[in-house]
């Protein structure tokens, strides 16, 4: 997808700093933090909503959570705890509309979500 942001940091267009990456998936940092940690792991390959994920993706989607814990394992948050969160379509607040999984982490979190 030639006008999609996370595919240009996919293909390198747009030049962003990895925290994970793999055959599959990409971890960045969040530009506008909500948390002392927030990172966004989002397949390389281009899905515009959680609606669009198919039979055949269900494993990378799966390796978003492995990728998950083990990036808060590094990073040292996994035991005081974490949240994995995915927005889908406008009521649910999605602005980047290729799939990505927000990670926040390092700081005490309230229920329910806004
Ligand atoms: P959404 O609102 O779609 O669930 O999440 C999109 C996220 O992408 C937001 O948290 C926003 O801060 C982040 N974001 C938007 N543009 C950029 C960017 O250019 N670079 C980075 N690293 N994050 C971005
Ligand atoms: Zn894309």
């Amino acid at each position: 997808m030639s006008d999609c942001l996370f595919c240009k940091m996919v293909s390198g267009e747009i030049d962003v700093p990895k925290v994970y990456e793999d055959d599959d998936l990409i971890a960045i940092n969040d530009i506008n933090p909500q948390a002392p940690f927030h990172i966004l792991i989002f397949p390389q390959k281009h899905i515009s909503t959680l609606n669009n994920i198919g039979e055949a993706d269900q494993q990378i989607v799966g390796r978003v959570f492995l990728t998950a814990k083990q990036i808060a394992a590094e990073k040292n948050f996994d035991q005081s705890g974490y949240r994995v969160v995915a927005n889908c379509l406008e009521a649910a607040g999605q602005t980047v509309f290729h799939i990505h999984f927000h990670l926040l982490g390092g700081r005490q979190m309230s229920w329910p979500p806004g």
